[in-house]
């Protein structure tokens, strides 16, 4: 089957299978929206496939037959291939060598030459070297255990394409770089930042960071490791499951701990100190800017004791500007509103710090310069 005769078979299924009868058909491309999970197509089988689909679309139909009560005209034989590595694809100068099926059974049309180089095992040992055309140019099936979106994001990291618009699930993603072990493909070289699957891995760590940091931290990637830490401020760390303890290892699960505990920390320090005095006048004198002082610690102890590593800026303020409600003395006021602004800027550094740290610890980890058993003067190497 030639590229043109292709696409209308696509758009005619893509309609087929999912706008509603009658209904107006979207005014974007079918192929771009039509399919949200997998898009994917189950096109009509035709002559020009290989016999082995044709087989068993054959023995699918028969059975049909013998329970028949479909209509002669409605019967149809479909089966599904990728939209993306579909026969007569234009992703390689070459044509299509090779029918990966998933066990959802999709069919894949892929290029031989492109895996191969790609993986260092011969894909899992299931592609010989060299040609793995068949005489009379039907393409080999290889069957693998994955489902089609698992393989979809493999293929697409393969042939240097973005699975985004595919919207895969996180999990299937993470299955996806797990997999590319099994398959003998260096996933870390492929996660680099720019790369399209790192941006697929980032763009999820916004929904689900602890499986991307924890992906991150099994390969050391400390980029996307640190992406991925700034949407965990938040992550109940009692939830954390063994296995994703145990996929992230000591050096990242404890990075992630004192992520947490070193913001509590810091906003403790940043708390202690109270709003500044000033010389006493006729109407506050020593006790009025006592009851400020001790107003401020009991406020200082609440953060203490309920404070998460997240807490926002807007919160903060939101708690300490009105323990100024009840002061005379304007003087008091404006110290207090002083303070608060400058409590909220150093706190806001502080995440800024702890990024800056994370990354240093990281760095230095990956270089072997850092033993977790010992502290080290961390002021000098993130200067580095
Ligand atoms: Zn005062």
């Amino acid at each position: 089957m030639e590229p043109t005769q292709w696409n209308p078979f696509d758009q005619y299924v893509s309609k087929g299978l999912n706008a509603p009868s009658g209904e107006k058909p979207p005014e974007r491309p079918m192929l771009a929206t039509s399919v949200s999970q997998s898009r994917l197509i189950t096109p009509p089988v035709c002559s020009s496939l290989p016999s082995f689909l044709k087989r068993r679309a054959e023995q699918k139909a028969a059975r049909q037959d013998s329970n028949a009560k479909t209509p002669e005209g409605e019967r149809r034989e479909m089966i599904s291939i990728s939209v993306t590595f579909y026969p007569g694809s234009t992703l390689d100068s070459l044509p299509s060598d090779l029918v990966l099926l998933t066990s959802d059974s999709v069919f894949f049309y892929v290029h031989s030459h492109k895996l191969l180089s790609a993986s260092d095992n011969g894909f899992n040992a299931i592609l010989p070297r060299g040609s793995v055309q068949v005489p009379g140019g039907t393409p080999p099936l290889l069957a693998v255990p994955e489902d089609s979106t698992v393989l979809n994001i493999i293929l697409h990291t393969i042939y240097n394409m973005s699975a985004a618009q595919f919207s895969p699930a996180t999990q299937s993603i993470v299955a996806a770089v797990d997999a590319m072990a099994t398959y003998g493909i260096p996933a870390k070289s492929y996660i680099a930042p720019s790369t399209p699957l790192y941006l697929l891995l980032l763009a999820n760590a916004a929904i689900n960071p602890i499986e991307i940091y924890a992906l991150a931290a099994s390969l050391d990637i400390p980029e996307l490791a640190v992406d991925a830490s700034s949407h965990l401020l938040s992550y109940p760390l009692p939830s954390l499951t063994d296995e994703l303890t145990a996929k992230m290892g000591p050096i990242y699960f404890k990075r992630l701990v004192f992520l947490h505990l070193g913001r509590i920390e810091a906003l403790k320090r940043l708390l202690l100190s109270p709003p500044a005095s000033h010389p006493y006048t006729q109407i506050c004198g020593s006790a009025e800017q006592t009851a400020l002082t001790r107003a401020w610690a009991l406020a200082s102890a609440y953060f203490a004791w309920e404070a998460q590593p997240d807490l926002s800026i807007t919160a903060m303020e939101a708690a300490l500007y009105p323990l100024g409600d009840h002061l005379v003395c304007n003087e008091c006021k404006r110290l207090l509103k002083e303070r608060v602004t400058e409590l909220a800027m150093q706190w806001a550094l502080v995440k800024i710090e702890a990024k800056h740290e994370f990354v240093c610890r990281l760095v230095l980890k990956r270089e072997g310069r850092f033993d977790v058993r010992h502290d080290i003067d961390l002021e000098s190497v993130c200067e580095l």
